[in-house]
């Protein structure tokens, strides 16, 4: 099968950008079935960023305590967030005997 250059819209900036032939064939060997959406530059934004945030450590007040912590994800809006002292009582307090208790 021969494969020719196709022009797709990128998903970020929307600009069109070049799927080549040759990474057509590679993606049809690797047997991919989902489209590259980006441009290279995007993709490599992208790579940027998620590594960064893989990285990240997000400065939080403890919901419990209010002591100053840090989680290794970034909490969610109106999700309360817990210093590693408070989760694991938290989490010990969640006796699955006692849920039962109650209901
Ligand atoms: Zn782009
Ligand atoms: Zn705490």
């Amino acid at each position: 099968m021969e494969f020719v250059d196709q022009s797709l819209p990128c998903r970020d900036c929307g600009q069109p950008f070049i799927w080549t032939a040759g990474e057509q064939a590679f993606f049809k060997d690797k047997g991919l079935v989902n489209l590259p959406v980006r441009c290279s530059a995007c993709r490599a934004q992208r790579k940027a960023r998620l590594g960064i945030q893989d990285r990240a450590q997000a400065e939080v007040v403890c919901a419990d305590c209010g002591v100053a912590t840090t989680v290794p994800f970034v909490p969610r809006n109106g999700n309360p967030v817990y210093c590693s002292k408070c989760f694991s009582r938290q989490r010990d307090a969640t006796d699955p005997v006692a849920a039962i208790a109650t209901q």
